[in-house]
């Protein structure tokens, strides 16, 4: 049974000092997510090391105190309330390793925590490629593989070979197959701990101009630059979520400083301070039109902590 707040605080923070594991206290959340929405979480803690970030989990989990896993919080909406637990933040797992090499491919060992971004900035200093498409999003190995992350026909499964997850208190490796993906989905529940992706031998000059293509075509199309948690909604089969949307002619349309992209209609932006109940009334106002509208019920693609629709 779980003990009462006060009690499990108590117990953890001195668990988090015997392990060594840097915390913050009723930490804001908003600077962690890319939408800049979100209150305070009981603990922020920030494990290093793989053994220490198991023993946390382990304690967690047997003590039935209440955790999310965060990685850049790119894809997700926080509460203005915030949220009564613990927040295991990857920030700080992170590494890249070079398992195996030949003169056509390159296996890498990447801690869950690394963000995208890195990976492909050692691909263009190491002359290795692969994940250019996902260039210039803020997120995390460990998210980008939760949701299977994905743009311009391309999906990170598809360069993944091993995954590491935690679940139920063990460590389970497993070998990537076609079955475990889905659409923004990797269908194994547990948290990623590490994986290895297989990138392709490329040269530098390669990486460069295939990194610089993704990124204009996406600064064409996206609001790259502004607060946003990227598509709010899944695709739906043979539909682009974005088209429907436009077609209820929503671009722009605005609750409380939470506003529909006028240059991308399935992103919602933050116009400044933007509360996560503006754009859970602005998600659900798309929905009834679109629905009203063609029938289809679009299907959220961003996470929810501490709220709901
Ligand atoms: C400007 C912009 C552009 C974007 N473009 C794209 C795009 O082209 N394609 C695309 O697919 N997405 C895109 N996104 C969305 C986002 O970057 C992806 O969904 C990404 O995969 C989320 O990763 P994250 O590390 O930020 O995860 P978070 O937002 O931190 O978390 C997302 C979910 O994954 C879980 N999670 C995180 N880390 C782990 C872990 N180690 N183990 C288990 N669960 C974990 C969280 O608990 C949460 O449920 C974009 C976002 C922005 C802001």
């Amino acid at each position: 049974m779980r003990k009462d707040q006060k009690m499990w605080l108590k117990d953890l923070d001195k668990k988090l000092e015997e392990l060594n594991i840097i915390f913050k206290v009723d930490e804001p959340l908003a600077p962690y997510t890319s939408i800049k929405i979100g209150g305070p979480c009981k603990r922020m803690i920030f494990p290093e090391k793989e053994k220490s970030l198991l023993k946390i989990l382990k304690f967690l989990e047997n003590s039935e105190i209440p955790f999310f896993v965060l990685g850049g919080g790119s894809k997700l909406l926080v509460s203005d309330k915030g949220f009564e637990g613990v927040v295991i933040n990857f920030c700080k797992f992170k590494g890249i390793e070079i398992t195996e090499e030949n003169e056509k491919k390159i296996i890498l060992k990447i801690l869950a925590g690394t963000r995208i971004n890195e990976i492909i900035g050692m691909g263009i200093r190491k002359g290795f490629g692969g994940l250019e498409f996902l260039g210039g999003i803020p997120a995390t190995l460990g998210g980008a593989i939760k949701m299977n992350a994905g743009a311009f026909g391309n999906t990170i499964s598809q360069l993944v070979k091993n995954i590491r997850i935690y679940k139920n208190g063990k460590i389970k490796n497993i070998k990537s197959e076609e079955s475990l993906w889905e659409y923004r989905k990797f269908k194994e529940n547990g948290i990623v701990i590490s994986t290895e992706l297989e990138m392709e031998r490329m040269e530098k000059e390669r990486v460069k101009e295939l990194l610089k293509k993704y990124l204009e075509k996406r600064k064409k199309t996206q609001p790259l630059f502004e607060k946003t948690f990227g598509s709010v909604f899944k695709n739906p089969p043979t539909y682009y979520a974005g088209a429907l949307i436009e077609a209820c002619n929503l671009k722009g349309y605005q609750i409380g400083s939470a506003k529909i992209s006028e240059k991308h209609a399935n992103f919602i932006v933050n116009l400044g301070d933007a509360k996560a109940e503006d754009v859970l009334q602005l998600i659900k106002l798309v929905q009834e039109k679109v629905f009203l509208k063609f029938g289809i019920k679009l299907e959220p693609e961003v996470n929810f902590l501490g709220c709901s629709l």
